[in-house]
Protein backbone atom coordinates (compact mmCIF):
# COMPACT_ATOMS: atom_id res chain seq x y z
CA UNK A 1 0.00 0.00 0.00
CA UNK A 2 1.34 3.59 -0.98
CA UNK A 3 2.31 4.91 2.61
CA UNK A 4 0.62 7.93 1.80
CA UNK A 5 -2.37 6.85 1.42
CA UNK A 6 -4.93 8.14 4.12
CA UNK A 7 -6.57 6.04 6.11
CA UNK A 8 -7.89 8.30 8.61
CA UNK A 9 -11.35 8.10 7.25
CA UNK A 10 -11.89 4.33 6.52
CA UNK A 11 -14.40 2.61 8.19
CA UNK A 12 -13.81 -0.93 9.02
CA UNK A 13 -16.10 -3.56 9.44
CA UNK A 14 -15.41 -6.91 11.49
CA UNK A 15 -17.55 -9.95 10.90
CA UNK A 16 -17.37 -13.68 10.48
CA UNK A 17 -17.72 -16.31 7.42
CA UNK A 18 -19.70 -18.93 7.37
CA UNK A 19 -18.22 -20.77 4.19
CA UNK A 20 -19.74 -24.35 3.78
CA UNK A 21 -18.08 -26.08 0.29
CA UNK A 22 -17.69 -29.28 -1.40
CA UNK A 23 -14.95 -30.52 -3.66
CA UNK A 24 -13.64 -33.59 -5.58
CA UNK A 25 -10.76 -34.85 -3.46
CA UNK A 26 -8.92 -35.86 -6.72
CA UNK A 27 -8.50 -39.30 -8.17
CA UNK A 28 -5.66 -39.67 -5.69
CA UNK A 29 -7.13 -38.06 -2.63
CA UNK A 30 -10.18 -40.79 -3.39
CA UNK A 31 -8.46 -43.87 -3.58
CA UNK A 32 -6.55 -42.76 -0.42
CA UNK A 33 -9.95 -42.60 1.77
CA UNK A 34 -11.92 -45.30 -0.46
CA UNK A 35 -9.27 -47.52 0.36
CA UNK A 36 -9.55 -46.81 3.69
CA UNK A 37 -13.52 -47.10 3.43
CA UNK A 38 -13.65 -50.59 1.23
CA UNK A 39 -10.72 -52.55 2.78
CA UNK A 40 -9.11 -50.70 6.16
CA UNK A 41 -5.95 -50.10 4.68
CA UNK A 42 -3.99 -47.08 4.53
CA UNK A 43 -1.91 -46.33 1.29
CA UNK A 44 0.74 -43.84 0.15
CA UNK A 45 2.70 -43.34 -2.86
CA UNK A 46 6.21 -42.93 -3.08
CA UNK A 47 8.85 -40.85 -5.43
CA UNK A 48 11.12 -43.25 -6.36
CA UNK A 49 13.92 -41.22 -6.99
CA UNK A 50 13.50 -39.57 -3.64
CA UNK A 51 12.85 -42.69 -1.78
CA UNK A 52 10.18 -41.20 -0.04
CA UNK A 53 6.74 -42.19 1.06
CA UNK A 54 4.11 -39.57 1.42
CA UNK A 55 0.92 -40.27 3.08
CA UNK A 56 -1.89 -38.63 2.61
CA UNK A 57 -0.12 -39.19 -0.81
CA UNK A 58 -0.30 -36.41 -3.41
CA UNK A 59 0.11 -36.63 -6.96
CA UNK A 60 3.48 -34.87 -7.22
CA UNK A 61 6.71 -35.33 -5.44
CA UNK A 62 7.08 -32.38 -3.49
CA UNK A 63 10.37 -32.50 -3.46
CA UNK A 64 11.48 -33.61 -7.60
CA UNK A 65 7.88 -32.72 -8.95
CA UNK A 66 7.74 -35.97 -10.22
CA UNK A 67 4.42 -37.68 -11.35
CA UNK A 68 3.96 -40.06 -8.74
CA UNK A 69 0.09 -41.02 -8.66
CA UNK A 70 0.40 -44.42 -9.24
CA UNK A 71 3.46 -45.51 -7.56
CA UNK A 72 0.74 -46.94 -4.93
CA UNK A 73 2.80 -48.48 -1.40
CA UNK A 74 0.44 -50.21 1.28
CA UNK A 75 0.75 -49.23 4.82
CA UNK A 76 0.58 -50.75 8.00
CA UNK A 77 -1.99 -49.84 10.93
CA UNK A 78 0.90 -48.88 12.88
CA UNK A 79 3.06 -45.68 13.67
CA UNK A 80 4.53 -43.24 16.30
CA UNK A 81 3.79 -40.23 17.27
CA UNK A 82 5.72 -37.10 15.97
CA UNK A 83 3.70 -34.32 17.46
CA UNK A 84 0.40 -33.33 18.82
CA UNK A 85 -1.97 -30.80 20.27
CA UNK A 86 -4.63 -30.83 22.52
CA UNK A 87 -7.69 -28.89 20.86
CA UNK A 88 -9.67 -27.41 23.95
CA UNK A 89 -12.74 -25.38 22.26
CA UNK A 90 -15.58 -26.62 20.79
CA UNK A 91 -16.57 -25.59 17.04
CA UNK A 92 -19.15 -27.65 14.83
CA UNK A 93 -16.77 -28.38 12.21
CA UNK A 94 -14.12 -30.50 14.89
CA UNK A 95 -14.63 -34.50 14.92
CA UNK A 96 -15.23 -34.43 18.73
CA UNK A 97 -15.84 -32.55 21.34
CA UNK A 98 -13.09 -30.36 23.41
CA UNK A 99 -10.82 -31.58 24.75
CA UNK A 100 -9.27 -34.09 22.47
CA UNK A 101 -5.82 -34.95 20.89
CA UNK A 102 -4.94 -34.35 17.95
CA UNK A 103 -2.03 -36.04 16.47
CA UNK A 104 0.67 -36.10 13.92
CA UNK A 105 1.11 -39.80 13.69
CA UNK A 106 4.07 -41.06 11.04
CA UNK A 107 3.06 -44.53 9.82
CA UNK A 108 5.48 -47.34 9.81
CA UNK A 109 7.20 -47.12 6.08
CA UNK A 110 5.79 -43.58 5.41
CA UNK A 111 8.16 -40.40 5.54
CA UNK A 112 5.45 -37.80 6.40
CA UNK A 113 2.96 -37.89 8.84
CA UNK A 114 -0.81 -37.34 9.10
CA UNK A 115 -2.99 -35.36 11.17
CA UNK A 116 -5.64 -37.25 13.18
CA UNK A 117 -7.77 -38.13 16.27
CA UNK A 118 -5.34 -39.78 19.29
CA UNK A 119 -7.46 -41.52 22.06
CA UNK A 120 -6.31 -43.40 25.29
CA UNK A 121 -3.37 -41.26 26.29
CA UNK A 122 -3.33 -38.83 28.95
CA UNK A 123 -3.57 -35.46 27.15
CA UNK A 124 -1.37 -33.77 29.38
CA UNK A 125 0.98 -35.99 28.87
CA UNK A 126 0.95 -37.23 25.27
CA UNK A 127 5.21 -38.47 24.28
CA UNK A 128 5.91 -37.94 21.08
CA UNK A 129 7.52 -41.54 20.09
CA UNK A 130 4.50 -43.57 21.24
CA UNK A 131 3.54 -46.55 18.91
CA UNK A 132 -0.17 -45.98 18.00
CA UNK A 133 -2.24 -48.15 15.81
CA UNK A 134 -5.57 -47.19 13.34
CA UNK A 135 -8.97 -47.94 14.73
CA UNK A 136 -11.15 -48.07 11.86
CA UNK A 137 -14.71 -46.89 12.22
CA UNK A 138 -17.22 -49.91 12.47
CA UNK A 139 -19.92 -47.21 9.78
CA UNK A 140 -18.43 -45.36 7.20
CA UNK A 141 -18.63 -41.70 6.66
CA UNK A 142 -16.39 -41.55 3.10
CA UNK A 143 -13.98 -39.11 5.02
CA UNK A 144 -10.72 -39.92 6.62
CA UNK A 145 -12.87 -40.63 9.96
CA UNK A 146 -13.27 -43.72 8.61
CA UNK A 147 -10.23 -44.34 10.55
CA UNK A 148 -12.20 -43.55 13.87
CA UNK A 149 -9.11 -42.66 15.38
CA UNK A 150 -5.86 -43.89 16.67
CA UNK A 151 -4.71 -45.31 19.69
CA UNK A 152 -1.68 -46.68 21.80
CA UNK A 153 -0.47 -50.23 20.88
ZN1 LIG B 1 10.78 -36.99 -5.63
Amino acid sequence: MDKNFDTSDCYVVEGKLALPYTYFAGRVGSTFITTIRDQHKIMGVKCNTCDKVFVPPRQTCERCMEDIRDNWVELGNTGEVVNYTVVRYNDKHLPRKAPFVLAMIKLDGADTPMVHILEGVDMDNVQPGVKVKAVFASKTTNTILDIDHFEPL
